[in-house]
């Protein structure tokens, strides 16, 4: 292992991007200290309890449980020494209003019989998808999925193999190209939205998703996401990490051209010999380098491009259970096409709506108290450049719609049986995570802004700052921003050895 002991890195942010990044420093023997404005690790996936209700705040659906368990590697322990992840079955039950449904999992038999009762001559066509998708996961996640791109050329080498597979085409195009099915063409596109993308205008490269949930499963931490980062957290305390919470960071400190530590609002400053910020590349340029030139300009060129659609997310708890509803149910509404428009541009906000129903209790009954149930209903929304909707107002009324519609046709006496809710709207997003409009998923991933055109893993100009987490590459979703830790840490850890 490389001599990197007496250095200090500061990585400011707790989110999965953050933390990752921490372990793959600290491990490696930097001395690092991962710095929270908020009370809780998490970021996106924050956690709490309320009356013995255990709500995810984010992230539910864990994909690829081999990236976390890198984590650990060379460290003597593995991720079930800090928690144990549960399958789920099925890992989406996809729902429509004609009353049909689709339970989408990786068993070939059962997917190739649900296919043929939408449509028969689907079978062959969603088998060469299936294929195409695999293509796409060892070119795009394998090969791509946590190398930097600092520069031009570093993507242009890749370019040959994802023009074979025409990534310029969105992934809804491709999927429509094997499945002509309306449904199915939503069942085997819609996921690009878990990831910030809109499925008619992202490019088809996150087809791959489809690959990397059918290889790996769909599992979910017990305990909840929230066990999930408390284990990450308490794995990098062991290693010897430090852990500041409560802490925002005012700004990144600067001299002769190299980032020297952060000062904390509180005025405190921790020095460093390197910097990696986890919080919103916007945040990142325009607050925390605010001061400097270099920052005014990159957070102008940030300003400049598209960002994902925000959330609204309604958490709840039942004193009811609910044993006939999935883990995790989408609820399409009446439009697809359209509505996804609505929600990327603006103006207003669509007058219907397609949902996603967390359930944890279906794999974890200790996620509620007894007899009791947990949720969340997660609505995409535009972002706030894009309506100008005051969430104050509208919030409760959308939590109301949307309870209703749920009563309606998925939990018989939600409001009978509620115990507690609690709202999450764009603001939250803005306000307590400092995301730049409130996005949910920071750049939108279209072909014009991953890769090289992301956010760089290390800064073009400041040799020792660096970014991590979904503002960067390769984007959101947890696989993302521990791919994106991995290769800031590669930076990183480059970067010591060279100057040294
Ligand atoms: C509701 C929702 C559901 C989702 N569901 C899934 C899912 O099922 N599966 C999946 O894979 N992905 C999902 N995602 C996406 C995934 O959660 C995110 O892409 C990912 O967690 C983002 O991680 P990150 O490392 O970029 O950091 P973030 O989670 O954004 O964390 C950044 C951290 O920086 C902190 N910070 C900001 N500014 C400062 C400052 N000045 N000083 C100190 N700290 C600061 C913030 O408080 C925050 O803790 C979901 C996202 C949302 C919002």
């Amino acid at each position: 292992m490389r001599d990197v002991t007496a250095r200090r890195a500061v990585v400011i942010g707790a989110g999965f991007g953050g933390i990752a990044l921490a372990i793959r420093l600290q491990r490696a023997g930097v001395q690092t200290t991962l710095v929270e404005k908020r009370d809780k690790p998490g970021g996106r996936a924050y956690v709490w309890n309320d009356q013995g209700f255990v709500f995810d705040a984010g992230p539910t659906v864990i994909t690829d449980p081999a990236c976390l368990q890198e984590l650990f590697d060379g460290t003597g322990k593995t991720l079930s020494d800090y928690v144990e992840l549960l399958p789920v079955d099925p890992f989406y039950r996809l729902c429509w209003e004609d009353g049909k449904s689709f339970d989408y999992n990786d068993d070939q038999a059962a997917m190739e019989r649900q296919i043929a009762a939408f449509n028969p001559a689907d079978v062959d066509g969603y088998n060469r998808f299936h294929a195409y998708s695999e293509e796409l996961y060892q070119e795009g996640y394998i090969k791509l999925g946590a190398v930097p791109f600092q520069s031009f050329w570093s993507m242009m080498r890749s370019a040959p193999e994802l023009a074979r597979l025409e990534s310029w085409n969105s992934v809804h195009a491709m999927v429509s190209r094997y499945v002509k099915d309306p449904q199915l063409r939503q069942a085997f596109s819609f996921h690009t939205l878990l990831v910030g993308g809109d499925p008619f205008k992202t490019s088809s490269v996150y087809a791959l998703i489809h690959a990397l949930e059918r290889r790996g499963g769909v599992w979910f931490a017990r305990g909840g996401t929230g066990a999930l980062i408390a284990g990450l957290v308490k794995a990098f305390q062991d290693l010897g990490g430090t852990v500041r919470l409560n802490a925002p960071v005012a700004r990144i400190e600067m001299a002769e051209g190299r980032a020297t530590g952060v000062t904390l609002e509180s005025g405190e400053t921790i020095e460093a010999d390197m910097v990696a910020s986890n919080a919103d590349v916007v945040h990142t340029y325009d607050k925390l380098l605010g001061h400097t030139p270099r920052g005014r300009a990159k957070a102008k060129d940030l300003k400049s491009k598209r960002f994902s659609m925000s959330l609204f997310v309604l958490h709840f708890g039942l004193k009811a259970e609910h044993p006939q509803l999935a883990h995790h149910t989408i609820c399409f509404g009446p439009r697809y096409r359209e509505l996804i428009s609505e929600i990327f541009k603006g103006p207003n906000l669509p007058e219907d709506f397609s949902l996603y129903l967390h359930n944890p209790c279906a794999t974890d009954p200790g996620m509620a108290p007894e007899g009791c149930s947990t949720f969340y209903v997660l609505s995409p929304v535009p972002h706030l450049g894009a309506a100008d909707i005051d969430w104050s107002v509208e919030g409760p009324r959308y939590a109301q719609r949307i309870m209703d519609y749920l009563e309606e046709r998925y939990i018989p006496n939600l409001k009978r049986d509620l115990v507690t809710h609690r709202l999450w709207t764009p603001d939250d997003f803005e306000d307590t995570l400092n995301a730049h409009l409130g996005s949910a998923f920071s750049l939108e991933p279209i072909l014009t802004q991953s890769a090289w055109f992301r956010t760089h893993n290390r800064d073009d100009r400041v040799p020792n700052l660096y970014v991590v987490g979904a503002g960067t590459h390769p984007g959101a979703g947890i696989p993302g921003v521990v791919g994106s830790a991995k290769a800031t840490a590669g930076l990183m850890l480059e970067g010591l050895t060279a100057a040294r």
